[in-house]
Parts: structure tokens; sequence; C-alpha cells
């Protein structure tokens, strides 16, 4: 839609539906204005179906980034003193461990093998080793592109009497993660990655057992990260009532309504609504490796442990951080490394939302980073890539 810019192909902001534009591009309506609270209502309700739980479990919405949400996830169920155990797998995940000290946890924090997660048997001795009341990690690492195991890491949690918190920023809406069925407890994320939205929301959904931990705490968490704070304000959004805690986004609103319809709506080869989205994620994850390998560009992080909405990729030898300068000149903007460890050896390629749903955006990011390559003087072979993703799309 907006040829003119080239294709934002970062792990978040995304590329957005052209109804999701629309949605919210309008002067900023009130927040208890009819529009708004139909919105926001659907919104609650919808979420329910992406995050795959009942009325039992509640959705919760609040201006902010996904951060804000970590901070309101911790604050909530860190009582100070509480032993927590942390998944490592880069960047975001030492971000919820200093989150959780900052929260007054002692945070053991679980490492595996460089530039791989741990195995279940390290986490699951650190759970029993420790006692933790909480296990922590993110479902996928958008500084090294690895993808934890919810389902085991949850069922692990589960045997230790330990809750279970899962950062989805970078996969909610495109990986899968049936909540309710796999006993997690809180699943957050930010309105900017998978689920397609401009940046500015804060979105987590919490279990009964979550939500109960915070009703143990001996003193309140600051006002703005109180979720306790902001449930009436949800309930009364899903009854249709007015109700004021602090301001909602209500542009944004709008914009999220719109967003997890068309996810809820979205069908491919016999599956339907989120099963549907998450397998085009997986398809179009599989259909950029095959281009990946066409142009000798390897993943920095283990292979049989990444994730499907965004491609981490080392810089080839002799090529430098240059490079992302010029496949933004030959059409789609991509990212530099962010792991500390490894900041300069890699870029990555963001690929969720939208922009899976458009073919013709995958090809465009390919051909970009080709010639981007071809410009810092590595021979490739850019039809040969350009037909692997094509081939790859075109399997359902
Ligand atoms: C982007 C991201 C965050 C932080 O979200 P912000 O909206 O930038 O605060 C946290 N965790 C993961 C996995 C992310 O990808």
């Amino acid at each position: 839609m907006n040829l003119d810019r080239p294709l934002l192909m970062i792990p978040g902001p995304i590329e957005l539906h052209p109804d999701v534009v629309t949605a919210y591009s309008i002067a900023a309506p009130g927040h208890l204005s009819a529009p708004v609270m139909q919105a926001f209502k659907n919104t609650l309700r919808l979420m329910r179906e992406v995050w795959e739980v009942d009325e039992t479990y509640q959705p919760f919405v609040v201006p902010g980034s996904g951060t804000l949400a970590m901070d309101a996830i911790a604050a909530s169920l860190v009582s100070p003193g509480d032993v927590m155990v942390q998944v490592d797998t880069g960047y975001f995940s030492h971000r919820m461990a200093e989150i959780l000290r900052r929260h007054g946890a002692e945070v053991v924090v679980v490492a595996g093998a460089p530039l791989a997660p741990p195995t279940l048997d390290e986490v699951g001795d650190a759970l029993s080793r420790t006692g933790a009341t909480a296990l922590f990690a993110t479902h996928v690492d958008t500084s090294t592109g690895l993808r934890t195991d919810p389902e085991a890491l949850a069922s692990l949690a589960q045997r230790f009497g330990a809750l279970s918190v899962f950062d989805g920023v970078c996969a909610t809406a495109a990986e899968r993660l049936p909540m309710q069925k796999w006993g997690v407890d809180a699943y957050l994320t930010g309105s900017q990655k998978a689920l397609g939205m401009p940046p500015g929301l804060a979105l987590w959904v919490c279990s009964p057992a979550a939500l109960k931990r915070r009703q143990q705490r001996a003193s309140p968490p600051p006002m703005s990260l109180d979720w306790d704070q902001w449930l009436p304000i949800m309930h009364a959004y899903e009854e249709g009532r007015p109700a004021y805690f602090a301001t909602p986004a209500t542009n944004l609103m709008l914009a999220a309504e719109v967003a997890l319809q068309h996810i809820a709506d979205d069908e491919l080869a016999g599956a339907t609504g989120i099963d549907a989205r998450c397998a085009r994620h997986a398809r179009a994850a599989t259909a950029l490796r095959k281009a990946w390998a066409a142009l000798d560009l390897t993943p920095l992080s283990k292979p049989d442990a990444l994730g499907d909405t965004l491609s981490a990729l080392r810089y080839p030898d002799g090529v430098s951080a240059e490079l992302t300068k010029s496949c933004a000149k030959y059409g789609a903007v991509v990212a530099g490394g962010l792991l500390p460890s490894h900041r300069g050896e890699y870029f990555r390629v963001g690929h969720m939302g939208y922009s899976v749903t458009r073919p013709d955006y995958l090809v465009r990011t390919v051909c970009a980073i080709a010639k981007a390559l071809s410009e810092h003087g590595i021979t490739v072979d850019e039809p040969a890539a350009v037909a692997a993703v094509q081939a790859g799309l075109a399997e359902a």
C-alpha cells in the first residue's frame, strides 16, 4: 500500500493490513464513545479466541509496549524474595530476568549451549532445586530467533508447582500456544509484531491461578503496573459498561479489533482462525529458509530450535553491518543484530503478520537481500533464491 517507502521487514513494527491502517487513522475518539466501547468489547472476546482460552481466563489490553506487559506481569506475580526460574534464549530473556530482579525476585537463569535453548532436564533441575514459584520463558527470542517449547515447559512448571509465563511479543498469533490446553498461566505480547497492529498496546491473558497470585501479594504493586487496577475496567468493557482507570489508546483499540478479526477469519488449507494463521507463518518461514539456503546464508542459532516469525542470519565472510543499509536501498528494511555478544555478526528479517499473507512482499525481500549481497561482493543466484521462496509458498 505505502509503496513510496521500502517494505518494513524488521521484527516489529511490521507492515500492516490496509484495513487496520484505515481503522485507526481518524481523529481521536473518546474512550466511552460507541465505536471504542464496541471495539474494546470485541477485542477482549477475540483475544480469548486467539489465546485459546475460555471466560475463566482474563485478557488485558492496556496502553504500552511489550516491555510494559512484562513489567506489569512481574509486578503482579513477584513478591519480594520469591525465587523465579528464567529460561535463557537471548536478549529478551535477559530483559525479563532484569525486570524480575527489579521487582525483588531472586532469579535463577538456566542457560543451555551457546545460541541454543537449555534442555528440559536443565530447566527441570532448576525448578526442583530452587522451589521456584514461577517459570519465565521467551516464546520466540527476537535477538536469536530461538523458539522454546511452551507445552513442555508449562507441564514441567506444573509438575513442580510453579506458574508458567511466556513472553510472546515476537510469537503471539504466529506460533501455536493454546494457553488453557497447555496449562500456561500468563502469555503476554505487544501490538506491533505478529498481531499486526501499530505499536502502543500491551496485551496479555492470565489464568485463574495467576489472578489469585496477585491477590496473595502483601502490598500492591505500582499503580500503573497493577493489573488489579485494570481488572474492573476489562470487566466493564466486556459487559459494554463505561469505566475509567487510565485513558485507553482509543485509536489503537479500533486497530486491534480489525487486526484480531483478520486472524480469527483466516483460512489456509482446511485450517481456520489461529490455526490457519500459525500455519501461514510456518509456510512463509519454511519458504524463506529455502531462499536463504539458495543465497548461502546460514542461521545464527541452532537450526532445529528456530521460530517462524523472523530469521537471524549471519553475514557472509567479508560483509559488514553496512549490508542492512543496502537492503533498504533495494526495497526492504531489515534489522541488525541485537544480541550483544554477536551483534556485528548477523542481521534479522521479520516475517510476521500481514507480510506472510503477501507472497509479493516476501519475494521483494529476498530480491533486496540478494541485490545487497551482490553489491557487497558476494556472488549470488537471485533467480534461484526467488524460485526457492516461490516454490515454498506454493506448497500448501
Ligand atoms: C520486541 C520484544 C519485546 C519488547 O517489546 P517492546 O514493545 O519493544 O517493549 C519483548 N520481548 C520480545 C520477545 C520482543 O520481541
